[in-house]
């Protein structure tokens, strides 16, 4: 990648600034995420609000020395945190990188056959690893099948938009004249304005 580090950033750029033209914000993984923080903060006032009127009760221990005012609110964070993950606010960045390494996830899914009985199968998940150009590898895991097994290569320069499921292809050619959904990896036609799989607006027409 350090031959072309020009060219691919400028590309990773295009591909942001064609992001933000066309998908609103309202429609952006981005908005989830901030969603959820806002979910989180609402939690925790909520919580504290009504431990606050709790422990003004004359007969609540209120003393330092009662377990239960720490690891009521230990507990209630620890919910929260599980339920909103509210910390991918100052994680989710977008970069650009080279895939370094394909990864096997070993998980089981759920299935049913034709005869409504319920199997489990290895899910075809694969961890990405991606290197930025500053050297820094990110880690990203997503279901690959079909056609996205020959796009998400080793070697193969993607730009990762912080809140989206998918990577994007720098090399276009890689998508054989489809257009890819960033949200659940369908590979659509270049005439629909949607995903046909998830309805979200597919956004690289003029790329
Ligand atoms: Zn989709």
């Amino acid at each position: 990648m350090n031959s072309n580090y020009e060219y691919e950033r400028e590309k990773h750029r295009q591909i942001i600034a064609l992001y933000k033209s066309r998908i609103p914000y309202f429609s952006r993984g981005i908005f989830k995420v901030h969603l959820s923080f806002l979910a989180f903060i609402v939690w925790c006032v909520v919580w504290a609000e009504s431990a606050v009127r709790y422990y003004s009760l004359d007969y609540v221990d209120f003393s330092p020395m009662n377990p239960r005012i720490y690891i009521f609110p230990a507990i209630l964070l620890l919910i929260g945190f599980h339920l909103f993950k509210p910390l991918r606010v100052f994680t989710e960045k977008n970069y650009y990188g080279v895939i370094t390494q394909v990864k096997n996830v070993k998980k089981l899914v759920k299935s049913h056959s034709a005869g409504r009985r319920v199997f489990y199968a290895n899910a075809p998940v694969r961890k990405l690893y991606i290197m930025d150009s500053s050297g820094k590898i990110h880690k990203k895991t997503v279901r690959i099948t079909g056609t996205l097994t020959h796009i998400y290569q080793p070697n193969t320069v993607v730009t990762v938009i912080g809140a989206e499921s998918y990577p994007l292809c720098h090399d276009k050619a890689r998508y054989m004249g489809k257009l890819p959904c960033v949200n659940c990896g369908n590979l659509e036609k270049p005439s629909y304005n949607r995903c046909f799989n998830c309805r979200k607006l597919l956004w690289t027409k003029e790329n």
